[in-house]
């Protein structure tokens, strides 16, 4: 019987001081699996524009279970991680970051769990080395706000950092949106999951690509495309200031009728007004953040554009228009 394959699936952008350390760090921690004896390595380059895709080439020159798949241009974390997912061949899959926050050795970990029975793996992280407290109060901030939101089950400080089964692959793959966010996705499943916690490295080399801009839209759009939640605040939040405003006008009515002053200064006035342009804005924001998401999937564009495959089989048949494959 053929022994059982592991696809590890590594989206890059601009790691090219980092792929040859995780290279060996991930063959020697592959070597100690004792269930999954055969291993691909896809390396999905996100565009980079140093020198990785040349090291890609020559560790793939050298080595079969090297694969990469790499885009014409960058398409994102997100994207270069559902690539590889569906061109994966193995019967589980580990995604890692490229830049060996994730310890590699705890895939033997992974293993175990996934030996018990466990459909998802994860490494939690127990500490964050080198981040900002700022860094670790919105992530506490938003792992709560997604759960209660959405009530997808994802536990907190939490990467993309686990080993999927094939039923969590399958169930994955089954999706149909083209705007992901891989870990709601993956735990949206609701399968039986395992945290194996760890403490997080800080970056080996180079920089996070995530400023606080963009994981403040991160944070938002990936509540948003899993929970109508914020729209229905928005209008409970609505029905209660008109209430409010309902009885702040009984209240002046009645003062007046018994000849009570009714208004001094326009401060509260102002502060009112100015509650309510905020709240005014705020709704739009949402509402249109809803709409531009709604205006992404009806587009139906390709999430990426795959430049080059080193040792990957086009994957043509799940939902067709998620890829577009340029013939040379
Ligand atoms: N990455 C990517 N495309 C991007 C940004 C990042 O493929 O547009 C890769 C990056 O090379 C790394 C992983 O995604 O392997 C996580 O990115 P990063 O380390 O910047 O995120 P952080 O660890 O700060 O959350
Ligand atoms: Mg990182």
């Amino acid at each position: 019987m053929q022994a059982p394959l592991l696809s590890i699936v590594i989206p890059l952008l601009n790691e090219e001081h980092n792929l040859l350390p995780l290279y060996a760090e991930l063959s020697s921690v592959l070597g100690k699996l004792s269930h999954f004896a055969t291993t691909e390595l896809i390396f999905v380059n996100d565009g980079s524009w140093d020198g990785s895709l040349d090291i890609l080439k020559k560790l793939a020159a050298g080595d079969s279970r090297v694969k990469i798949i790499s885009f014409i241009r960058n398409f994102g974390h997100e994207n270069a991680t559902y690539a590889g997912i569906h061109h994966a061949r193995g019967n589980a899959v580990v995604l890692i970051d490229a830049d060996r926050q994730d310890p590699a050795d705890l895939i033997i970990d992974f293993e175990k769990h996934f030996l018990e029975g466990y459909d998802i793996v994860f490494g939690q992280r127990t500490k964050r080395l080198n981040e900002s407290w700022l860094k670790k109060f919105t992530s506490n901030l938003f792992y709560p706000l997604f759960k209660k939101l959405t009530k997808i089950d994802m536990p907190r400080n939490v990467g993309d950092f686990c080993l999927l089964s094939q039923r969590a692959i399958d169930t994955f793959k089954l999706l149909p949106e083209n705007q992901v966010f891989v870990r709601g996705l993956i735990y949206w499943s609701g399968l039986p999951k395992k945290s194996v916690p760890f403490i997080r490295r800080s970056r080996a080399t180079g920089e996070s690509k995530y400023n606080y801009t963009k994981l403040t839209i991160f944070a938002l759009e990936n509540i948003i495309s899993f929970s109508t939640a914020p729209m229905y605040i928005l209008v409970f939040g609505a029905l209660g200031v008109i209430a409010l405003c309902i009885l702040g006008a009984l209240t002046a009515l009645i003062m007046k009728i018994f000849g009570l002053v009714v208004m001094t200064g326009w401060t509260s006035l102002m502060l009112a007004i100015l509650f309510l342009f905020a709240c005014n804005f705020l709704a739009l924001g949402v509402l249109g953040i809803y709409l531009s998401k709604v205006f992404q999937e009806l587009k139906r564009r390709p999430m990426f554009v795959v430049n080059e495959l080193v040792g990957v089989t086009p994957n043509q048949h799940l939902h067709g228009n998620h890829y577009a494959y340029l013939k040379k």
